[in-house]
């Protein structure tokens, strides 16, 4: 027997996120951000007596479309389910959700770890309204006010697997689900707006003298960010083992506790003891019908779905023969790869593009703290960038210069041309200048041109040096390396 113990961590995540939808999931009220409390609301919203909910089909297009991205098989009947709880931000007292008729079930996300791909098992994509905001303790009072206007919201729900099994793998699945709903189209995904909203389930596999104990799960609440995901994962972890040692290893895993999650400290805190599905009384929501789509509908919605983020990192490698990392960079938001994929196709180079991007206008980009989420975050527009590509590929000016125009480009607003000319910067080919510099250089330069000739070829670098200095930067380099070559061996 040994005393050698092994601690496994173990982590499903129930990932909600809004819906990119015009109005609310059952009425006609705008989803709105930042407008003054309660002014999004009508007897639907409100849970009013006797009112009765529509289904927004945009967001049920939504919905279906993330679970066909996520590999899920679609059900052919889907049905809606009140889930009753006491919301003190949701005043009809249940929420309209999806029991056990999702949209869809078992599909799957590859995500991409330091030790390589990972495809983490998806249980069920559903469809449910969000609830409103309270607004605790309002200008030091002793109550709260409740604020309805994002009851209603759609919210999809994804639920995995117990997959996940580090804080690094849990930081890639949430920043993947960001990364496949923006490049779908279905959520604008804004952290800071509480468009996506984590909730982990975790527990730990402690295996020692021979077995395998599993320490009771605890479902945190309501993370909003990646870094809060990371910290309470790592918390939970610690915190767990810990409670495992205390008890003299005699916890038993019975029911769910839920823990909220303090962000200042980083620490968890008890919410709620077990609490299981019978505690919400599901039953089928009477108002709303049951759907059922039809498969042709499912089939177009199926031919609507753009590349995925994955796949299109591979073809970037695979077609433009790039490099892992910088495949990823282009590839992290559609926005990326669409502006990439323009300067590649418009200079004709799509290494260079690439390098273009990646390097020179990713860095002028990060200096002024701008991430590529919309074609309005880019400083100069595809077009132009392929202008300024093909003036270094074609030798008109050199890589430094490149940098310099680059530069000037964003903060005048004026295209490379104009800038190689107003400045000019375009490297000279002319035969009769390269020589004439080139025999100054020679002439200048006796001792290096007779090492040269007698076969101490990085003798070149003398007058080559010469040459650049003699032409200001714009001989040619390469027509001159050529020409000077052959005049020495002459
Ligand atoms: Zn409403």
């Amino acid at each position: 027997m040994s005393d050698e113990r092994s601690v496994r961590l173990v982590v499903g995540l129930e990932v909600h996120v809004h819906m990119k939808t015009r109005t609310k999931l059952f009425c006609s009220c705008a989803t709105s951000f930042g407008d003054p409390p309660n002014t999004h609301c009508c007897p639907v919203c409100l849970g009013m007596p006797g009112v009765l909910p529509v289904m927004n089909r945009e967001a049920y297009r939504l919905g279906v479309m993330t679970a066909m991205a996520l590999g899920c098989t679609i059900n052919e009947r889907t049905k809606w389910d009140r889930k009753h709880y006491y919301y003190p931000d949701l005043p009809k007292n249940y929420q309209i959700s999806q029991y056990d008729r999702p949209l869809g079930e078992h599909g799957l996300l590859e995500i991409e770890t330091p030790a390589g791909r990972k495809a983490v098992r998806i249980l069920r994509v559903h469809l449910e309204e969000d609830a409103g905001k309270l607004n605790h303790a309002p200008g030091g009072e002793e109550c709260s006010e409740v604020d309805l206007n994002r009851a209603g919201t759609p919210l999809l729900e994804i639920v995995s697997e117990p997959d996940i099994t580090s804080v690094e793998e849990a930081r890639a699945y949430c920043t993947s689900l960001r990364q496949l709903v923006t490049y779908l189209g279905v959520s604008e995904a804004n952290m800071q707006m509480g468009h996506m909203r984590f909730e982990p389930n975790i527990n730990l596999h402690v295996a020692e003298h021979g077995e395998t104990f599993a320490t009771p799960i605890v479902e945190l609440k309501n993370l909003n960010s990646f870094r809060a995901v990371e910290r309470s994962i790592a918390f939970e972890a610690r915190r767990q083992l810990a409670e495992w040692d205390e008890t003299h290893r005699t916890l038993k895993a019975a029911g769910k506790t839920t823990r909220g999650y303090n962000d200042d400290t980083g620490e968890t805190f008890v919410q709620r003891e077990k609490e299981e599905a019978h505690d919400y009384r599901y039953f089928p929501e009477p108002d709303l019908v049951v759907v059922t789509p039809e498969a042709s509908w499912l089939e177009e919605l199926q031919q609507t779905l753009p590349e995925l983020p994955l796949a299109k990192k591979d073809r970037f490698v695979r077609e433009f023969g790039l490099g892992e990392y910088d495949a990823g960079v282009l590839t992290a938001t559609i926005e990326m790869a669409r502006y990439f994929e323009a300067v590649a196709a418009a200079s004709g180079s799509p290494k260079a593009a690439a390098n273009w991007v990646t390097q020179g206008l990713a860095r002028e980009m990060n200096e002024r703290g701008v991430t590529a989420e919309s074609e309005a975050d880019f400083p100069v527009t595809a077009s132009h960038l392929a202008e300024l590509v093909r003036a270094v590929e074609s030798g008109t000016i050199n890589k430094q210069a490149g940098d310099k125009v680059l530069r000037a480009m964003i903060d005048t607003g004026r295209t490379a041309g104009e800038i190689i000319e107003a400045e000019g910067l375009a490297q000279t080919s002319d035969a009769g200048d390269l020589d004439r510099w080139i025999e100054e250089a020679l002439a200048a330069n006796p001792g290096p041109a007779a090492d040269y000739r007698a076969g101490k070829k990085q003798a070149l670098g003398r007058i080559m040096g010469h040459i650049m200095k003699a032409s200001k930067g714009k001989a040619n380099p390469r027509l001159v390396t050529e020409r000077l070559e052959k005049k020495l061996s002459e």
